[in-house]
């Protein structure tokens, strides 16, 4: 008889963290969430997450293979360390260190950007199973990216491939937080689209019935799109749009099969972005490029599965690439 094994995955967001103990075939046995809240100092976040997962140890009626975190910020894998977490107020935290000390088991810490172990748990158990050639689009309060190539994640010199929401696409654009101008996420992000919203209403339009820039929400520019409002579905287009720059300029060096699209924006907006993104694409790769080419909605169940995954990957439970 085989003893079934657990992963435990994490995903340290800004304001909660969410964690699951996930089975080696992607089921979520247990899932857990609390505020980050990060005000408190990276000290205080260590050990709320290291509280996290002793409770899922707890709670787990099978043995723990390891532990896999999703973070923000600049992630260095190999040490363990998260630097430049602007959201987190994070300078450098060794996290992987931090929560060895923590807790009293001893079981193997992965860590990794939340954007890489999201495309790792597509590829184990999402939309993107049996594809070794695949983008992963994250669209929420920011744009990020996780490449898979040749059925391995991608992780670059720096630990920051797939930095997508920061490609510029217009250096003679508006000035982004990271310090470049006109970056991607600028449009393609909850906030990017408010703004686009905003400058229609600045210039006399309204979205649906909002005319105070001040209600300007995500979900209100969605609803009113769904009622057909040309101002709405003209934001909508225009993040397609440049969404469509960005995946031109990934098709350019990957050739990837398919773009997963996550995120709960680039979930909830997908039917309206996703048209305006083929057609920037056609503009802009050669037919061979697009051949193929799908883009298609994200299937993990919960963020921390692609964090599991982490685990999994360890173990060299490589997903088997049916062709
Ligand atoms: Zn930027």
């Amino acid at each position: 008889m085989t003893i079934e094994m657990a992963a435990i995955g994490v995903d340290l967001g800004a304001t909660k963290i969410a964690s699951a103990l996930v089975s080696a075939h992607g089921d979520v046995l247990a899932a857990r969430q609390t505020q980050t809240q990060s005000v408190e100092g990276s000290e205080a976040v260590l050990d709320r997450l290291a509280a996290e997962i002793e409770a899922l140890i707890f709670e787990a009626r099978c043995p723990v293979a390891g532990v896999g975190i999703g973070s923000p910020g600049v992630v260095d894998p190999v040490n363990g360390i998260v630097r430049g977490a602007v959201n987190l107020n994070w300078d450098e935290v060794h996290l992987v260190a931090g929560l060895q000390a923590r807790l009293t088991g001893e079981l193997p810490i992965f860590v990794q950007k939340d954007t890489n172990a999201s495309a790792l748990g597509e590829l184990f158990f999402g939309a993107g199973q049996g594809c070794q050639d695949f983008v992963y689009l994250s669209i929420g309060s920011g744009l990020g990216g996780g490449v898979i190539a040749n059925g391995q994640l991608v992780i670059g010199a720096n630990g920051i491939a797939a930095e997508l929401g920061h490609l510029s696409l217009d250096p003679e654009g508006p000035p982004c937080i990271c310090g470049l101008r006109g970056c991607a996420e600028l449009t393609v992000s909850g906030p990017g689209m408010v703004n686009l919203a905003r400058q229609r209403l600045n210039s006399g339009a309204r979205i649906g019935e909002i005319c105070d820039p001040d209600e300007l929400t995500p979900a209100g520019i969605l609803e009113a799109a769904g009622r057909g409002d040309a101002a709405a579905l003209s934001v909508l287009a225009r993040a397609g749009s440049d969404l469509g720059a960005v995946m031109a300029a990934c098709t350019a060096v990957l050739n990837p099969q398919r773009y997963v699209i996550g995120g709960g924006l680039g979930l909830a907006a997908f039917d309206y972005i996703v048209p305006a993104a083929r057609r920037e694409l056609e503009r802009r790769v050669t037919p061979a490029g697009m051949r193929r080419l799908e883009i298609v909605p994200s299937l993990l169940p919960s963020s921390a599965v692609g964090a599991a995954c982490l685990v999994w990957q360890s173990k060299g439970a490589e997903k088997c690439v049916e062709y």
